[in-house]
């Protein structure tokens, strides 16, 4: 017999949020929604809690809010409806929840992921903008209320499956050489410089081997993905830049790997498909079906590798550069490419003006130490205005 488990799921509207609804509805004796939360979603969330019934459901928006609300009523569900972020928190850190996945995209997740952690949940983390932007001090609130920090990134969960069982953070003590992070090279792994100019956000969201939402797309094509995920690594595994390999492995089958010091390279395989890790961090330490196809080896029958391009991908070059500048910069860094890939999306600036904002941006801002989330915050405002002043010059 299993004990049931309670669930916040922080943005499950999204496409990390359906996959473990998914998962999460394959298990029902070991799981149970407790909350579930959306930008604006009404009718999106309403058939999620319609099968999920939970206590509470957050729309951010509150006009959505108050759509959700009457269509519950009139659905006859006594599912409680809020919103605003203080809600957000609210259902991430009530006492009856065990586990939150923090799955809203970018800098908007950060207030909510902070409370699950400050409140001692099992914290199976998606929302990797959160340790890009707070790394130290979120990895701090993690250890002082005693939460549990499960990624949810594929290639950070393939390394996690490759570390050794209960790693304490120190890669010499262990034995561990180098953290080697594949990456696909994105839909234009192979398109010229020129024709780069002239991609539409549809070609930049379609990526080759992962489903995935728009923003997170996005950066997979532009590689700032990868550089937001070396971030990532570095907090996650107190890894050194140095220590943190880019592999560019076009199938995405491999989905990182550790190499110790004997010269053994550890990898994590699997179909592309996040029910994988999503189910991996939800059962663990025991394993549960997850809805996942057997990978078929001799359908994949090649694996490619190759070094990355910082030329033809600054993005990637201009994350290391921030994570080695430390202090605000990687918080610098994201909220300008979260500024920079909206604009692309709305069809305001090329594909290619997004390193030349965020460029831009990290030179403009001062750095400064961050202490507190309110620091992260007012750097994040900072630096948003920063982006969004470099575009109103465009015009
Ligand atoms: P998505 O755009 O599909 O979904 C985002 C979710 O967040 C939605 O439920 C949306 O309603 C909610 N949301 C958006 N803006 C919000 C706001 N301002 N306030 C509150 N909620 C808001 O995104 P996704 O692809 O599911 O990605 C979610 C996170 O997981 C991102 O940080 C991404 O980098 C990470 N991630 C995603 C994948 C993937 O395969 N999709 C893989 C690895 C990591
Ligand atoms: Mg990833």
């Amino acid at each position: 017999m299993n004990t049931i488990r309670h669930l916040t799921i922080l943005g499950s509207t999204g496409s990390i949020g359906e996959s473990t609804l998914d998962v999460v509805h394959r298990h029902p004796d070991r799981f149970k929604i407790l909350a579930l939360t959306a930008n604006t979603n009404v009718q999106k969330m309403l058939s999620q809690c319609s099968q999920f019934k939970p206590q509470f459901a957050v729309m951010l928006d509150s006009v959505s809010a108050q759509q959700l609300e009457e269509s519950i009523k009139q659905a006859g569900l006594d599912t409680v409806v809020l919103s605003g972020v203080e809600s957000l928190e609210k259902v991430a850190s009530l006492s009856e929840v065990d586990i939150v996945m923090a799955a809203i995209v970018g800098a908007a997740g950060i207030r909510p992921t902070f409370a699950a952690a400050q409140t001692g949940k099992l914290v199976l983390l998606a929302n990797k903008e959160t340790l890009v932007m707070a790394g130290r001090i979120f990895m701090d609130a993690v250890k002082k209320h005693h939460a549990v920090l499960l990624p949810i990134d594929s290639e950070h969960n393939a390394i996690h499956q490759s570390l050794p069982y209960n790693f304490n953070g120190n890669l010499m003590e262990k034995g561990i050489r180098r953290i080697l992070l594949t990456a696909s090279g994105g839909p234009f792994r192979k398109t010229s410089q020129d024709s780069l100019r002239h991609v539409t956000p549809e070609q930049a969201c379609a990526h080759p081997n992962w489903d995935m939402g728009r923003k997170i797309s996005v950066d997979s094509a532009t590689m700032m993905n990868k550089g937001l995920e070396v971030i990532e690594a570095h907090w996650l595994f107190n890894a050194p830049p140095e220590n943190i390999q880019v592999v560019i492995h076009p199938q995405s089958v491999i989905h990182s790997m550790v190499e110790y010091v004997d010269g053994s390279v550890l990898a994590q395989l699997g179909n592309p498909d996040m029910r994988t890790p999503i189910a991996h961090a939800m059962g663990y330490p025991e394993r549960i079906e997850s809805g996942v196809a057997s990978l078929n080896m001799f359908d994949v029958a090649h694996l490619d590798f190759e070094p990355p391009d910082f030329e033809r991908f600054p993005c990637l070059r201009l994350a290391y550069h921030a994570l080695e500048m430390g202090d605000n910069m990687p918080a610098v860094l994201n909220a300008a490419n979260e500024v920079a890939v909206a604009s692309f999306l709305d069809e305001k600036m090329p594909f290619t003006a997004i390193p030349t904002v965020i460029e831009y941006v990290m030179q403009n801002v001062k750095q400064q130490e961050i202490h507190t989330l309110n620091d992260v915050l007012s750097v994040d405002h900072i630096a948003r205005e920063t982006a969004r002043n470099w575009l109103a010059a465009l015009k």
